[in-house]
């Protein structure tokens, strides 16, 4: 959609047209292809945490506004499950935050964090949201971008360093990182944090697929690292977590002063949310090691079979060490099939000649040539429906 189409957006929002999710689905629904664009699971979480939400609704718990930080029974959860994750301490009452998803708590985080012309570095390709909201806190963004090696993409370290300035006032950081499936190792975090703490820099780090780590590589939560507690905002998110993405409820973890700052702004966007919900993410939480690392085998499963049937179609595959997306580069399809090696043509034409819905990499990117061969398909759907997908690729060639 252009601008014109919209004589009223103002124009810090200007160009940010109607996002590629809207119209991926509508070409789904119209076409009856297999949608592996938005990154939703089509199955529920567990059947006792939906009980436990019903549980919540009947008894009278959250239906009315729950208190502004988040229900204690909530916030005493994700302190304690930090503190068994990881061995990091936040205290319940002054150092988390629940917010409206993943989502709100970044919108808050930017808006409270951001002087208007303050430079925010973030990873690019980005999470949809990254840009709108540094957009909206009035920030100035300026991605590092994420290139190809070998099987995965990396962040080069020189570039992250070089794009600090004297404006930048906060590093946005995602690990797991979406849409690519990076897991930043510990050489990489620790050199973000070296930089953060030598340039006296805030971050936020989204965190939202913490539990989705496969194989040899693992999750090391920025807070963690030498200087890092005071100066970090950590976001995470029951959705993707526990496959309720429809509940929206996350959560900021940080020293008291940056979650005075981000619930400044929180509590003129939603004020609070998700009532019922918050009871049940609280014992969503507390699952046995169990729940985790089925859920975890789960979706490796799922990613392997998805990964190896794209390679078998004929794509370059990145396999994910985490999240529930793979990106491949349509390349190697050949320049016609891969409308040559252009992601927008070939998502678009895709439904019709296959079936599927996939989502093109460069809607994620500013250096949109840097993310024109890429595509994204989520895997976080039932293996059936993989399958018949995988089958559909195939047949392209
Ligand atoms: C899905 C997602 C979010 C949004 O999470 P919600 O809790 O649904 O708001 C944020 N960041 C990343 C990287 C995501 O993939």
């Amino acid at each position: 959609m252009t601008s014109s189409a919209r004589p009223h957006l103002n124009r810090r929002l200007a160009e940010f047209g109607t996002t590629i999710f809207a119209e991926m689905s509508a070409l789904a629904v119209r076409t009856g292809a297999i949608n592996l664009g938005q990154g939703f699971p089509d199955t529920d979480g567990p059947e006792e945490i939906r009980e436990a939400a019903v549980r919540a609704l009947r008894a009278g718990h959250g239906n009315q506004y729950p208190p502004g930080p988040g229900i204690p029974e909530l916030r005493t959860a994700i302190s304690a499950h930090q503190q068994r994750r990881y061995g990091l301490l936040f205290d319940p009452d002054t150092e988390v935050l629940v917010t409206a998803g993943a989502t709100e708590a970044i919108a808050a985080s930017l808006l409270a964090l951001l002087e208007p012309g303050d430079e925010v570095v973030a990873l690019e390709p980005y999470y949809d949201s990254y840009a709108a909201c540094i957009a909206m806190a009035g920030g100035k963004r300026v991605p590092v971008t994420l290139r190809p090696h070998e099987d995965s993409f990396r962040l080069d370290l020189d570039e992250l360093r070089a794009a600090v300035t004297d404006r930048t006032r906060l590093l946005l950081i995602n690990t797991p990182h979406n849409p690519t499936g990076t897991v930043l190792t510990r050489e990489e975090l620790t050199a973000i944090a070296e930089l953060a703490v030598e340039r006296d820099l805030l971050v936020v780090t989204d965190e939202v697929y913490e539990h989705l780590v496969f194989g040899e590589a693992e999750h090391l939560p920025l807070a963690g690292f030498p200087g890092m507690r005071e100066r970090t905002v950590t976001i995470g998110s029951a959705g993707k977590t526990f496959s309720f993405t429809g509940w929206k409820v996350g959560w900021v973890t940080a020293a008291p002063e940056l979650v005075a700052a981000v619930r400044s702004a929180k509590q003129f966007l939603t004020y609070v949310s998700s009532g019922p919900f918050q009871y049940a993410v609280a014992e969503a939480l507390a699952l046995p090691d169990t729940y985790f690392t089925a859920f975890r085998d789960d979706m490796l499963a799922k990613r392997d079979l998805l990964a190896t049937g794209l390679a078998e179609a004929g794509f370059k595959v990145f396999r994910p060490a985490g999240t529930y997306f793979v990106t491949t580069d349509i390349r190697p399809l050949g320049t016609a099939l891969s409308q040559e090696g252009d992601g927008f043509a070939f998502c678009r034409a895709l439904p019709e000649r296959a079936g599927v819905v996939a989502i093109p990499n460069a809607v994620f990117y500013d250096h949109r040539d840097a993310g024109a061969p890429f595509v994204r398909f989520a895997f976080c759907k039932r293996t059936e429906v993989l399958e018949e997908a995988v089958k559909r690729l195939k047949a392209l060639a």
